[in-house]
């Protein structure tokens, strides 16, 4: 199992255990809020926490569409 761990304060600390459906982002374009399967993402062994980041559906397809275009 792994999970994230925060200290509220001193004597705090919560403790949250990360599974493929409590993962979230936000789309770098809109704003909205994504589900991410972590383990998806990593499986490609080039991802990383800091310099990846993930598109809403809507603004992938713009994306690819901008690209053929
Ligand atoms: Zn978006």
């Amino acid at each position: 199992m792994f999970y994230v761990k925060e200290s509220i304060n001193d004597t705090l600390e919560i403790k949250v255990e990360i599974h493929d459906d409590n993962v979230f982002t936000t789309c770098p374009d809109c704003g909205v809020e994504i589900c991410v399967d972590i383990s998806e993402l990593f499986s490609d062994g080039e991802s990383d926490l800091y310099g990846t980041s993930i598109f809403c559906p809507e603004c992938s397809k713009s994306i690819l569409n901008e690209r053929q275009g």
